[in-house]
């Protein structure tokens, strides 16, 4: 299975009236006040107990299942990509340049500075996806900021994208046997491979809300080389395991190398995933490529 080997190098809130009564006016107020007060403390223990995804000692997916909701979704997503329909309202299209990333660039904070100068918002790949899939609203100028294969490398870029307060997805490959245990995020063989973000370190982006998780296959795989049985576990299991450890909905995907045929497309669009991008450059982004959605690779080349 060598062929399926992952080589980095090679590429890429009532209010009511006191009743007047002939009790001094004083003792209304005292009594309304306190009605008032009591009212208030209700509201405030409600908010804190109950569902608001805004306190943060309740997490996403404990809020979800309280609000019955199937899954949890991935934060970066939320609301959006939970009410997306299975298939493209009108065939929507619009610039908005998907930057692809494997290793921290040397001049990767210059980027988002250039990106930050030139007015543009980084959003998610649930964002694009709720436009590709609605029409709906985007910032005036969109970017999509990405990184494939998961390398340990990209906790640099992570702490930039905290530091600029810019959205990205992250692409993880899962590993496993046919990789022999040498790349991704479940890697044990040290004696080869690179070094790859482990569990609590893609816990880590997860958890602040600025980073998406995608898939990349279980082990980075040549798809179209391979059988349909064999490309839909590698496809599906590393959707499935991903949601699995975090608790989140994966709904974008990205093909190794950049390679895919149409079985591989059919595929992907039957395991459930919203788009998945390639390495094609060009930045007008549409409904109806959405399995096929090109990137280009240097943020100071964008307008
Ligand atoms: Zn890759």
């Amino acid at each position: 299975m060598s062929a399926l080997l992952f080589n980095p190098r090679a590429q890429f809130d009532f209010d009511q009236k006191p009743k007047t009564t002939k009790k001094p006016h004083s003792i209304i107020n005292i009594g309304v006040v306190g009605f008032i007060f009591v009212l208030l403390m209700f509201s405030v223990l409600y908010q804190v107990l109950s569902l608001s995804p805004d306190h943060s000692h309740i997490s996403l997916a404990q809020y979800n299942i309280k609000l019955n909701r199937p899954t949890a979704f991935n934060r970066a997503n939320f609301p959006v990509i939970n009410s997306l329909p299975t298939e493209p309202l009108a065939n929507y299209s619009t610039k908005v340049p998907i930057l692809m990333y494997h290793y921290t660039p040397a001049n990767f904070e210059a980027q988002l500075q250039h990106l930050q100068s030139h007015g543009y918002t980084a959003i998610s790949m649930g964002q694009l996806s709720n436009f590709l899939y609605t029409g709906g609203p985007l910032p005036t100028k969109p970017v999509v900021i990405t990184f494939d294969d998961g390398f340990e490398d990209q906790l640099h870029s992570f702490e930039l994208l905290k530091k600029y307060q810019m959205k990205a997805t992250f692409y993880i490959i899962l590993g496993g046997e046919d990789s022999n245990h040498c790349i991704g995020l479940t890697r044990t063989n040290l004696a080869c491979g690179d070094s790859y973000l482990n569990w609590s370190q893609v816990k880590q982006l997860e958890d602040s809300g600025l980073i998406e998780i995608g898939a990349h296959t279980l082990n980075h795989a040549d798809l179209p080389i391979l059988n349909e049985q064999k490309q839909w576990q590698e496809i599906t299991e590393s959707k499935k395991r991903l949601e699995d450890m975090y608790n989140i909905t994966v709904s974008t995907f990205a093909y190794p190398y950049g390679r895919y045929d149409q079985t591989t497309i059919n595929l992907v669009k039957k395991a459930g995933f919203f788009t998945a991008v390639t390495t094609q450059s060009e930045t007008v982004q549409t409904s109806l490529g959405r399995y096929t959605l090109p990137r280009v690779r240097d943020a100071l080349l964008l307008p």
